[in-house]
């Protein structure tokens, strides 16, 4: 490594429904300055495209002059025609569709800008820095269970994009027939069954069947439930909310059931804020493997707490949050 590439610095772009994250990263992946903005939704793609570049101009005056810089990267919500990072109808992002967004930051910074779905940004950190580290390998799958579930593939080394880069949509994979109505347009999508919006539907379902009194408490209490208010009170031993993960742990195996037999990979990784209940589904998760999976059953490792080599492991993510932002950054960096 040369004396410029270890004094060198990548800026990373996490575009949430929410909130605009920013940060510079140097060579060895540690943090160096952070931005966070609201995300102007409303004010449409020109102006958080404007926003963006902002925060990035300013990074870039921070580092620039100190040191050689590598790239800018994007994630974001998808779905997304790749490489020029153009919308196409993103649910949780409503007035971007067509929106081009590589070709707008890249004409308000002049420098090239990578684009890619938030999802495989996140498994390229997860896999290079995080969960990747506890089984080495070159290929991976992760799925993040968050508003949504997103995810991103790792093959032979190199995220798998698919033709346009729409791979790795596995929130929609079709899990019951004529299920909950989808933000995609189809029915009885993992999303909806695997999510944490998918569980705070349920809970607000069983707190309004009168049978689940203490479901009804929180949810009288907190307006909205929060997963993690239901996972402290699953926690607590309420059987109810206990069953809320369980099943949630159920459906989430039927889709892991779906990728383990196409891809026949060494890692899968589920990350995203509802990870957090990971003691409480992963036991319907295994359960739900165990019985349904022919491949999980052919190679699953003999503790699943302890990855094997030559088995199908399967992790909790570890780098949490950042992994999006992380994983943006690297992007301008995969070839050097
Ligand atoms: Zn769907």
């Amino acid at each position: 490594m040369s004396a410029s590439r270890d004094a060198s610095f990548s800026i990373g772009v996490d575009l949430g429904g929410t909130n605009l994250r920013v940060a510079a990263f140097d060579s060895e992946w540690k943090r160096l300055s952070y931005m966070a903005l609201p995300t102007r939704v409303a004010a449409g793609p020109e102006a958080v495209a404007a926003d963006m570049a902002g925060a990035v101009r300013s990074l870039l005056g921070e580092h620039a002059p100190k040191r050689e810089f590598r790239g800018v990267g994007v994630g974001s919500p998808g779905p997304l025609e790749l490489p020029a990072g153009k919308f196409h109808q993103p649910p949780n992002l409503p007035g971007f569709d067509g929106f081009e967004l590589r070709a707008a930051l890249e004409s308000a910074l002049q420098r090239p800008v990578v684009v890619e779905c938030d999802g495989r940004a996140a498994a390229l950190a997860e896999w290079k820095l995080g969960a990747g580290r506890l089984v080495p390998g070159d290929s991976m799958c992760m799925l993040t269970l968050g508003t949504g579930v997103g995810g991103g593939i790792v093959l032979d080394g190199k995220l798998w994009r698919g033709m346009t880069g729409m791979a790795g949509e596995n929130g929609h994979i079709a899990l019951v027939p004529d299920g909950l109505p989808c933000g995609c347009g189809g029915r009885g999508c993992l999303e909806q069954y695997a999510s944490a919006t998918a569980i705070q539907r349920a809970a607000k379902k069983l707190a309004a069947s009168g049978g689940a009194p203490a479901i009804a408490r929180l949810q009288a209490e907190e307006g909205e439930i929060a997963a993690k208010s239901l996972a402290a009170l699953a926690r607590s031993g309420d059987l109810q909310a206990r069953d809320l993960f369980a099943e949630l742990g159920g459906f989430l195996g039927m889709g892991l059931t779906a990728l383990i037999n196409t891809l026949n990979l060494p890692l899968y990784v589920i990350g995203g804020g509802l990870v957090s209940a990971w003691d409480l589904f992963a036991p319907s998760m295994f359960e739900s493997l165990r019985r349904l999976c022919y491949v999980y059953r052919l190679s699953q490792p003999a503790d699943p707490a302890r990855p094997a080599p030559r088995a199908t492991n399967l992790v909790p993510a570890v780098l949490g949050s950042e992994a999006g932002l992380l994983g943006a950054a690297m992007l301008p960096c995969q070839n050097d």
